[in-house]
């Protein structure tokens, strides 16, 4: 297969991120941070983060919904490109690790343009399309429980205006969702929601190998 992704060595990842990414010190500090937690593989990486920031601003989003926050980077990240009057709703069940978050965003000067909202994050959906937000938003984030996936995916949509953007976090899943050996729950159902979005004519998708792989969902009028 001549016509695939560069694979990325440890020296050319490297080469990226010396050549490309520009970490703010705040944000460096928050990886720093959460780089002692048990769970600090879970924070999406420099570049990806920068990606993202360059989509918000390339998008012009000035509403963002985020489901899966952790410390706050990827939040951060986002909030940072936003208009000074952008919002992101910010939607997680774990007080400790968004205390974090919140310190960070405060620091950074972004915490009027960020909600926290704690509770499953389908109840915190539901919520907000229940409340008239259907068509409202710009932008979604989905990086939390891999099960959920699908129906995060639906409910974005639906929160989402013609020509808003969702990215979905982690679709090549390590490269487990093209071994044929796992077949746990999480596998399956990243597996399912990738060849869904593929034959699913009410989006334009591409798959962007980027870290562990990021989903992009434009959805049509
Ligand atoms: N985007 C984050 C970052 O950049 O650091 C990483 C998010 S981490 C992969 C996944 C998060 O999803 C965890 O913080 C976890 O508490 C949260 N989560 C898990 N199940 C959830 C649920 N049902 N509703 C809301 N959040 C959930
Ligand atoms: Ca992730």
């Amino acid at each position: 297969m001549a016509n695939k992704s560069v694979g990325l060595s440890d020296p050319l990842y490297q080469y990226l991120l010396t050549n490309s990414v520009r970490e703010s010190p705040l944000l460096a500090e928050l990886r720093e941070e959460t780089s002692a937690l048990p769970g600090a593989g879970m924070q999406i990486t420099p570049e990806q983060g920068q990606f993202m920031a360059l989509l918000v601003r390339l998008t012009g989003a000035r509403r963002i919904v985020e489901i899966g926050v952790f410390t706050g980077y990827s939040a951060l990240a986002m909030a940072l490109a936003l208009p000074e009057d952008g919002q992101l709703v910010a939607c997680d069940i774990d007080p400790d690790w968004t205390a974090i978050a919140q310190r960070y965003w405060t620091r950074a000067g972004v915490a009027n343009r960020i909600e926290l909202r704690l509770g499953p994050a389908l109840q915190t959906l539901d919520a907000l399309l229940a409340s008239g937000e259907a068509g409202h938003f710009d932008l979604a984030f989905i990086d939390a429980d891999k099960t959920a996936y699908d129906g995060y995916y639906e409910h974005c949509l639906e929160l989402l205006r013609p020509g808003g953007l969702i990215l979905i976090d982690n679709v090549l899943w390590g490269g487990r969702v093209a071994d044929a050996t796992h077949s746990d729950p999480d596998t399956i159902a990243i597996r399912a929601l990738n060849a869904k979005i593929r034959d699913d004519q009410r989006v334009s998708c591409s798959l962007v190998p980027i870290a562990d792989g990021l989903m992009l969902a434009l959805k049509h009028a």
